[in-house]
């Protein structure tokens, strides 16, 4: 069965001193037709990675605004979430011999699904990602029907994206957050493209004293009085963790006290190449004491939980870095831009879209660059200030969920 996840309603007034005042006249005049109808969101996991983030800030907003927003996940399986992995990286380009056997399992997985939601009923339906994208060949009648991506889907393994595109092509629309991840084949009018956005007043993203972040760090052994450098991000090949290790062995050479956080809880049902990828990472940072992973929640103090811990660490942070090989948007990124950090990371996807290079943080080409611009901010807390608060600004003109709450409830609107 899908499992509902509950969640409370907020008011969106409780944002009128971080947007313009017409952004929510908007929001609230675009929602109006919207109050009472019935709008099922669904993506494959309740926590962990950028889509549960975005739901878990969207729902309740919508809920404030009288519509009748809800969010389920489908049924997590081990198997099929390893073949939607695959696919998930197939579409990011790497190649994959997709076998017909295969592709009849993800079908019947969905078809299983979709078999045990004849009683769900809504006035528009809105699906994320490529787990439970195939759900639509099983359900015909729920139209209207979007789908969301939220990867890179601009150089796909052609015979994998041929196969997901025949699914996508059944709906209403489809959004992707970058008009690069566009890919052959799907109809030009049926597209929208805008970024996703961060809840400025999470427990995540709050306001959080520096003081504070760094009595957190401290409690799990890392010293603050010396230099640290973060990536907050799963474990997977695509963030290329084990890249960001040989970087900080770079900025060594000028920091020799230079210390590295790598974070990664595994949370997230739908990807299960986590543990693979941080036995990989922990096999190369051998003996090091400089460097603290952290993928599991016990490794957390115990009364710090983890919005807060990754909040701790985003503010408490000298260098954010994101090393990503490629990024659908980067909501990590986005985070430690609201909090004043700087990000440097490489320029691709969204975190291309987010970060002006030079001006609102850094965008490095090759690891030898991405440490030189470490270096360049470890060596001048003037530098970090101004590129900090121009990172910030960027967030809160952009990238917020209120801006992603009035392009969502404009297209719903197009839509009923
Ligand atoms: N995140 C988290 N715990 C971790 C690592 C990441 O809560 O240990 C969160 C992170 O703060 C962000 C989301 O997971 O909100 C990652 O979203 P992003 O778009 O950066 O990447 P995705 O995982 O969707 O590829």
């Amino acid at each position: 069965m899908l499992s509902l996840v509950s969640v409370p309603p907020k008011n969106i007034n409780l944002y009128k001193n971080l947007v313009k005042q017409s952004l929510l006249k908007e929001i609230k005049s675009v929602s109006k037709k919207l109050q009472k109808k019935k709008i099922i969101f669904i993506n494959s996991t309740s926590q962990g990675g950028g889509v549960a983030e975005i739901m878990q800030g969207i729902i309740p907003l919508m809920q404030g605004l009288k519509i009748d927003a809800q969010w389920f996940v489908i049924p997590p399986n081990k198997e099929f979430f390893n073949l939607t992995k695959q696919i998930h990286n197939a579409l990011q380009g790497k190649p994959f011999a997709f076998k017909k056997q295969q592709k009849d399992f993800y079908c019947q997985y969905l078809k299983k699904v979709a078999s045990q939601m004849s009683n769900m009923e809504a006035d528009l339906w809105l699906i994320h990602d490529i787990q439970p994208l195939g759900l639509i060949s099983f359900l015909p009648n729920i139209h209207p029907v979007i789908s969301h991506i939220h990867i890179d889907t601009s150089n796909p393994y052609v015979p994998v994206w041929d196969f997901i595109k025949t699914f996508l092509s059944k709906y209403d629309r489809i959004i992707f957050s970058n008009k690069n991840f566009i890919h052959q084949g799907l109809a030009k009018n049926r597209i929208k493209i805008f970024p996703p956005g961060i809840d400025p007043l999470s427990k995540k993203n709050k306001k959080l004293d520096l003081a504070k972040a760094k009595k957190i760090l401290s409690k799990v052994g890392i010293n603050t009085k010396k230099p640290l450098i973060s990536q907050v991000s799963r474990f997977d090949p695509w963030k290329d963790p084990l890249g960001v290790i040989n970087i900080y062995r770079t900025v060594q050479n000028k920091f020799p006290d230079v210390q590295l956080a790598l974070v990664g809880i595994f949370l997230a049902k739908d990807d299960p190449e986590a543990e693979k990828i941080y036995q990989q990472v922990k096999n190369k940072v051998k003996e090091d004491k400089n460097i603290f992973l952290f993928s599991n929640l016990k490794q957390l103090p115990k009364d710090v939980d983890l919005d807060i811990f990754i909040n701790a660490i985003q503010t408490g942070s000298d260098v954010i870095i994101q090393n990503s090989k490629k990024e659908g948007f980067g909501l990590s990124c986005t985070e430690a831009m609201w909090k004043e950090n700087v990000v440097v990371a490489r320029p691709v996807g969204g975190l291309k879209i987010q970060i002006q290079d030079k001006k609102s943080g850094f965008l490095a080409e090759n690891p030898k660059q991405m440490a030189q611009q470490i270096i360049r901010i470890l060596e001048n807390p003037d530098l970090k200030k101004k590129l900090g608060r121009a990172a910030k600004q960027r967030v809160q003109e952009r990238f917020l969920i209120i801006h992603l709450l009035r392009n969502y409830l404009k297209l719903f609107n197009e839509l009923i």
